[in-house]
């Protein structure tokens, strides 16, 4: 937690649960990739944190923004962003949101298939097109295979055909999978790409830039590598394929740019025991899976927390929300250990939790709002 967060919260006493993100980390953050990966154009991957606060200050930093919606589009729009300042990276469009994304000026497009890119063709003549590829995802935390990409032989034609089209085929893209541990997940996906480069040159088609998403990690329970490990990785991965040819490097980080810069407060609604053979108290938080940790679904994403210190010793506990859904458990397989002294109405923080947390709550399930966020 920053000096500013902890003071923020002792000063302000907000409503719990709430989000409280340093905008200054997010700053340093980016600074950071920039440094690492200088060659690479960042694109922030606004569904991690659409805070109009982030988007405004990255727009100062002069990032360009990866869209997956037309409501994204808009705030970007109202952020004061230029359109070519914007990828429309969702593989998944309507056809009327692609016709307003090109009049609003858009034209990088994202596609992996062959009836997204009619629509393109149809919707945004003459757009910079990219193709998105399957790739593993092994080592991610929160996987993002099978629903997007689609085989890189499939891609190549689908690339041959854009250009029949009328479109620019302008690259190739990849996502390894968010909270991606595993810094050699890279290599094999931009030599996918680079084939794909070679492939195409014989057709006459020369495609300019490989787009390596994200993946870059927040600070969760488990340990990972520093953004410099994974920046020689991909960096080392786009020499050994592209040889001196480099091609134009696109980066779309969501988690790593915004997730360590944000924390819950929570408060400790109920501590109960059930007097069954388990023997670990339930601990009830009044954040829960509905208003702002959907990312704790089949305990994926492991926060780290921290409480009171109330001296003495820990327990097992099984963690949970307020809401009247069972499914509405936190923590139960993994181990987590709470204060013994822990009581009812102390606050918890969870730290790392500016990435895919307020975007991802429920409209007001139960009646629980969504939970509020403070960009400071
Ligand atoms: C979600 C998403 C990202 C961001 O991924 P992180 O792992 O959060 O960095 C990047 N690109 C695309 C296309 C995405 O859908």
């Amino acid at each position: 937690m920053t000096e500013r967060i902890v003071r923020f919260l002792a000063e302000h006493s907000p409503e719990t649960p709430c989000l409280v993100v340093d905008l200054d980390v997010i700053a340093h953050a980016y600074e950071a990739l920039r440094w690492h990966l200088p060659l690479a154009r960042i694109y922030y991957a606004v569904k991690a944190n659409p805070a109009a606060e982030i988007v405004a200050m990255l727009e100062r930093k002069g990032a360009n923004f990866d869209v997956a919606s037309r409501g994204e589009i808009e705030l970007c729009l109202n952020c004061g962003i230029s359109p070519d300042r914007l990828s429309f990276g969702n593989t998944i469009k309507k056809e009327r949101d692609i016709a307003f994304a090109y009049e609003a000026g858009v034209r990088l497009f994202a596609f992996d298939s062959i009836h997204e890119l009619e629509k393109l063709g149809r919707a945004a003549p003459g757009a910079h097109v990219f193709c998105r590829i399957l790739v593993t995802c092994g080592g991610a935390e929160w996987p993002l295979s099978r629903k997007f990409g689609c085989a890189p032989n499939m891609a190549l034609d689908l690339l041959r055909k854009a250009r029949d089209l009328g479109l620019d085929p302008y690259g190739v893209s990849f996502h390894v999978g968010s909270q991606q541990t595993d810094v050699g997940q890279w290599d094999g996906a931009v030599g996918a790409a680079a084939q794909m480069f070679w492939a195409l040159a014989e057709a006459d088609i020369n495609l300019r830039m490989v787009n390596i998403g994200g993946g870059f990690p927040a600070h969760y329970c488990r340990d990972v590598p520093g953004i410099d490990r994974y920046a020689q990785a991909v960096m080392a991965a786009i020499t050994r394929h592209f040889g001196n040819d480099l091609p134009e490097i696109i980066i779309e980080p969501g988690r790593s740019l915004v997730g360590d810069a944000g924390v819950i407060q929570s408060e400790v609604v109920l501590i109960s025991e059930k007097g069954g053979v388990d023997g670990r108290r339930w601990v009830y938080l009044d954040v829960g899976k509905f208003n702002g940790l959907a990312e704790t679904m089949d305990e994926s994403i492991k926060y780290r927390l921290v409480t009171p210190d109330r001296g003495g010793s820990s327990g097992p506990v099984i963690l949970a929300g307020p809401t009247c859904d069972s499914a509405d458990i936190l923590y139960e397989r993994t181990e987590y250990r709470l204060p013994l002294g822990l009581r009812v109405g102390d606050k918890i923080e969870i730290l790392s939790a500016g990435a895919y947390t307020a975007s991802y709550a429920s409209v007001g399930f139960n009646g629980f709002s969504p939970i509020r966020t403070y960009c400071i």
